[in-house]
Protein backbone atom coordinates (compact mmCIF):
# COMPACT_ATOMS: atom_id res chain seq x y z
CA UNK A 1 0.00 0.00 0.00
CA UNK A 2 1.29 3.03 -1.12
CA UNK A 3 -1.03 5.42 0.26
CA UNK A 4 0.03 9.58 0.20
CA UNK A 5 -1.88 12.62 2.26
CA UNK A 6 -1.42 15.88 -0.09
CA UNK A 7 -2.43 19.00 1.78
CA UNK A 8 -2.04 22.07 -0.24
CA UNK A 9 -4.88 24.62 -0.21
CA UNK A 10 -4.10 26.25 -4.01
CA UNK A 11 -5.51 23.62 -5.99
CA UNK A 12 -3.36 24.20 -8.93
CA UNK A 13 -0.23 23.21 -7.07
CA UNK A 14 -2.22 20.59 -5.17
CA UNK A 15 -3.04 18.64 -8.33
CA UNK A 16 0.67 19.34 -9.84
CA UNK A 17 1.45 17.23 -6.94
CA UNK A 18 -1.06 14.53 -7.21
CA UNK A 19 -0.75 13.84 -11.00
CA UNK A 20 2.97 13.07 -10.62
CA UNK A 21 2.45 11.31 -7.83
CA UNK A 22 0.18 8.92 -9.50
CA UNK A 23 2.32 9.09 -12.23
CA UNK A 24 4.98 6.85 -9.77
CA UNK A 25 2.09 4.44 -8.76
CA UNK A 26 0.90 6.07 -5.55
CA UNK A 27 -2.57 6.40 -4.09
CA UNK A 28 -3.28 10.34 -3.31
CA UNK A 29 -5.62 11.33 -0.86
CA UNK A 30 -6.40 14.89 -1.00
CA UNK A 31 -6.87 17.69 1.68
CA UNK A 32 -7.29 21.58 1.52
CA UNK A 33 -7.09 22.70 5.23
CA UNK A 34 -5.22 20.78 8.19
CA UNK A 35 -8.37 20.17 10.24
CA UNK A 36 -9.52 18.33 6.85
CA UNK A 37 -6.09 16.19 6.33
CA UNK A 38 -5.94 15.66 10.18
CA UNK A 39 -9.57 13.89 9.90
CA UNK A 40 -8.00 12.19 6.80
CA UNK A 41 -5.55 10.81 8.39
CA UNK A 42 -7.26 9.86 11.72
CA UNK A 43 -9.64 7.39 9.57
CA UNK A 44 -7.49 5.89 7.43
CA UNK A 45 -4.58 4.30 9.00
CA UNK A 46 -3.48 2.97 5.10
CA UNK A 47 -1.71 6.69 4.90
CA UNK A 48 2.01 6.22 4.92
CA UNK A 49 3.49 9.57 3.97
CA UNK A 50 1.81 13.20 4.23
CA UNK A 51 2.98 16.09 2.19
CA UNK A 52 2.14 19.56 4.08
CA UNK A 53 1.91 22.96 3.25
CA UNK A 54 2.65 25.71 5.37
CA UNK A 55 0.32 28.54 4.53
CA UNK A 56 -3.14 27.43 4.84
CA UNK A 57 -6.53 28.71 5.74
CA UNK A 58 -7.34 27.34 9.53
CA UNK A 59 -4.35 25.76 11.13
CA UNK A 60 -0.96 26.22 9.58
CA UNK A 61 0.99 23.11 8.25
CA UNK A 62 3.31 22.76 11.49
CA UNK A 63 0.90 22.70 13.89
CA UNK A 64 -1.06 19.78 11.49
CA UNK A 65 2.52 18.36 11.23
CA UNK A 66 2.51 18.44 15.43
CA UNK A 67 -0.93 17.03 15.99
CA UNK A 68 0.20 14.21 13.57
CA UNK A 69 2.93 13.66 15.19
CA UNK A 70 1.15 13.72 18.88
CA UNK A 71 -1.49 11.10 17.23
CA UNK A 72 1.25 8.67 14.90
CA UNK A 73 4.90 8.71 15.10
CA UNK A 74 5.38 6.42 12.15
CA UNK A 75 3.75 8.46 9.40
CA UNK A 76 6.32 9.93 6.87
CA UNK A 77 5.96 13.67 7.05
CA UNK A 78 7.78 16.03 3.83
CA UNK A 79 6.60 19.84 4.25
CA UNK A 80 6.68 21.85 1.53
CA UNK A 81 8.09 25.29 1.75
CA UNK A 82 8.36 28.13 -0.11
CA UNK A 83 11.57 29.98 -0.87
CA UNK A 84 11.44 32.90 0.82
CA UNK A 85 10.99 31.12 3.67
CA UNK A 86 14.24 29.42 4.77
CA UNK A 87 13.06 29.54 8.98
CA UNK A 88 10.13 26.71 7.51
CA UNK A 89 12.36 24.09 6.94
CA UNK A 90 14.58 24.67 10.74
CA UNK A 91 11.01 24.96 12.23
CA UNK A 92 9.82 21.81 9.97
CA UNK A 93 11.88 19.60 11.34
CA UNK A 94 11.57 20.69 14.74
CA UNK A 95 7.98 19.85 14.75
CA UNK A 96 8.97 16.18 13.61
CA UNK A 97 8.68 16.53 9.95
CA UNK A 98 11.28 14.55 8.08
CA UNK A 99 12.03 16.20 5.33
CA UNK A 100 10.59 19.45 3.05
CA UNK A 101 10.55 19.88 -0.49
CA UNK A 102 11.29 23.73 -1.64
CA UNK A 103 8.73 25.01 -4.00
CA UNK A 104 9.27 25.77 -7.07
CA UNK A 105 9.92 21.93 -6.99
CA UNK A 106 10.33 19.60 -10.30
CA UNK A 107 8.43 16.32 -10.52
CA UNK A 108 11.69 13.96 -10.26
CA UNK A 109 12.68 15.90 -6.64
CA UNK A 110 9.03 15.20 -5.20
CA UNK A 111 9.00 11.67 -5.98
CA UNK A 112 12.49 10.80 -5.44
CA UNK A 113 11.76 12.82 -1.45
CA UNK A 114 8.64 10.49 -1.28
CA UNK A 115 10.60 7.86 -2.30
CA UNK A 116 12.66 7.55 -0.11
CA UNK A 117 10.27 8.16 2.57
CA UNK A 118 8.52 5.42 1.79
CA UNK A 119 11.66 3.23 1.82
CA UNK A 120 12.01 4.42 5.52
CA UNK A 121 8.96 4.10 6.57
CA UNK A 122 6.45 2.15 4.73
CA UNK A 123 8.80 -0.23 3.50
CA UNK A 124 10.72 -1.53 6.73
CA UNK A 125 7.82 -1.87 8.18
CA UNK A 126 5.93 -4.54 5.04
CA UNK A 127 9.71 -6.63 5.83
CA UNK A 128 8.78 -6.84 9.33
CA UNK A 129 4.91 -7.77 9.68
CA UNK A 130 5.15 -9.77 6.11
CA UNK A 131 7.08 -12.06 5.05
CA UNK A 132 5.54 -12.71 1.90
CA UNK A 133 4.79 -11.26 -1.33
CA UNK A 134 2.32 -12.92 -3.03
CA UNK A 135 1.56 -11.86 -6.66
CA UNK A 136 0.43 -14.94 -8.95
CA UNK A 137 2.01 -16.95 -10.16
CA UNK A 138 4.52 -15.56 -8.27
CA UNK A 139 5.57 -16.08 -4.27
CA UNK A 140 8.09 -14.22 -3.13
CA UNK A 141 9.50 -15.21 0.72
CA UNK A 142 11.70 -12.50 2.02
CA UNK A 143 12.84 -14.11 5.21
CA UNK A 144 13.94 -17.57 2.95
CA UNK A 145 14.87 -15.24 0.06
CA UNK A 146 13.41 -17.94 -2.29
CA UNK A 147 10.66 -17.00 -5.18
CA UNK A 148 8.47 -19.66 -6.49
CA UNK A 149 6.15 -20.22 -9.77
CA UNK A 150 3.04 -22.21 -9.51
CA UNK A 151 4.53 -23.55 -6.31
CA UNK A 152 7.77 -24.52 -7.82
CA UNK A 153 11.09 -23.35 -6.63
CA UNK A 154 12.87 -20.85 -8.91
CA UNK A 155 16.68 -21.12 -8.00
CA UNK A 156 18.06 -17.40 -8.02
CA UNK A 157 20.85 -15.02 -7.49
CA UNK A 158 21.19 -13.26 -4.53
CA UNK A 159 21.05 -10.43 -7.44
CA UNK A 160 18.10 -11.73 -9.39
CA UNK A 161 16.38 -11.92 -5.94
CA UNK A 162 16.74 -8.05 -5.31
CA UNK A 163 15.29 -7.54 -8.96
CA UNK A 164 12.56 -9.57 -7.93
CA UNK A 165 11.51 -8.31 -4.52
CA UNK A 166 12.23 -4.44 -6.13
CA UNK A 167 9.82 -5.30 -8.85
CA UNK A 168 7.46 -6.85 -6.67
CA UNK A 169 7.53 -4.05 -4.28
CA UNK A 170 6.50 -1.52 -6.78
CA UNK A 171 4.26 -3.75 -9.31
CA UNK A 172 3.30 -1.58 -12.40
CA UNK A 173 6.07 1.54 -11.59
CA UNK A 174 8.30 1.70 -14.19
CA UNK A 175 11.91 1.46 -12.83
CA UNK A 176 14.89 3.36 -13.99
CA UNK A 177 17.93 1.29 -14.54
CA UNK A 178 19.83 3.77 -12.27
CA UNK A 179 17.03 3.15 -9.78
CA UNK A 180 17.39 -0.91 -10.11
CA UNK A 181 21.07 -0.50 -10.21
CA UNK A 182 20.93 2.14 -6.92
CA UNK A 183 18.78 -0.64 -5.19
CA UNK A 184 19.79 -3.73 -5.90
CA UNK A 185 23.42 -2.98 -6.04
CA UNK A 186 24.30 0.11 -3.87
CA UNK A 187 24.25 3.43 -4.11
CA UNK A 188 28.00 3.02 -3.61
CA UNK A 189 28.38 0.95 -6.98
CA UNK A 190 29.75 2.44 -9.66
CA UNK A 191 29.47 0.03 -11.94
CA UNK A 192 28.10 0.17 -15.55
CA UNK A 193 23.93 -0.04 -16.18
CA UNK A 194 24.71 -2.94 -18.58
CA UNK A 195 25.08 -4.92 -15.58
CA UNK A 196 21.25 -4.98 -14.82
CA UNK A 197 20.36 -5.47 -18.27
CA UNK A 198 22.25 -8.60 -18.17
CA UNK A 199 20.61 -9.85 -15.10
CA UNK A 200 17.36 -9.02 -16.30
CA UNK A 201 17.62 -10.83 -19.62
CA UNK A 202 18.90 -14.07 -17.09
CA UNK A 203 16.07 -13.26 -15.07
CA UNK A 204 13.60 -13.34 -17.79
CA UNK A 205 15.03 -16.93 -18.91
CA UNK A 206 14.42 -18.12 -15.69
CA UNK A 207 10.52 -16.60 -15.21
CA UNK A 208 8.91 -15.95 -18.08
CA UNK A 209 6.84 -18.26 -19.87
CA UNK A 210 8.21 -17.06 -22.84
CA UNK A 211 11.46 -15.38 -22.68
CA UNK A 212 11.59 -13.56 -26.04
CA UNK A 213 8.13 -12.27 -25.61
CA UNK A 214 8.55 -11.49 -21.37
CA UNK A 215 4.84 -10.15 -19.90
CA UNK A 216 6.13 -10.48 -16.30
CA UNK A 217 9.46 -8.00 -16.73
CA UNK A 218 8.61 -5.30 -18.95
CA UNK A 219 10.97 -3.02 -21.25
CA UNK A 220 10.37 0.46 -20.88
CA UNK A 221 12.18 1.58 -23.81
CA UNK A 222 14.79 4.23 -23.05
CA UNK A 223 14.06 3.67 -19.52
CA UNK A 224 14.66 0.82 -17.78
CA UNK A 225 12.01 -2.16 -17.23
CA UNK A 226 8.03 -2.53 -15.10
CA UNK A 227 7.07 -5.56 -12.96
CA UNK A 228 3.62 -6.46 -15.34
CA UNK A 229 1.49 -3.81 -17.20
CA1 LIG B 1 -0.74 27.50 0.81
Amino acid sequence: MRKVLVLEDEENIRSFVVINLKRAGYETIEAGTGEEALALIKEDPGIKVALLDIMLPGIDGFEVCRRIRAMDSKIGIIMLTARTQEMDKVTGLMTGADDYVTKPFSPAELTARVDALFRRTGGEEESVSADEISQPPFLLNTRNRTLEKNGQRVKLTQVEYGIVKLFMENPGKALSREEILDAVWGKDYFGELKIVDVNIRRLRIKIEDNPTKPTYVNTVWGYGYKWGS
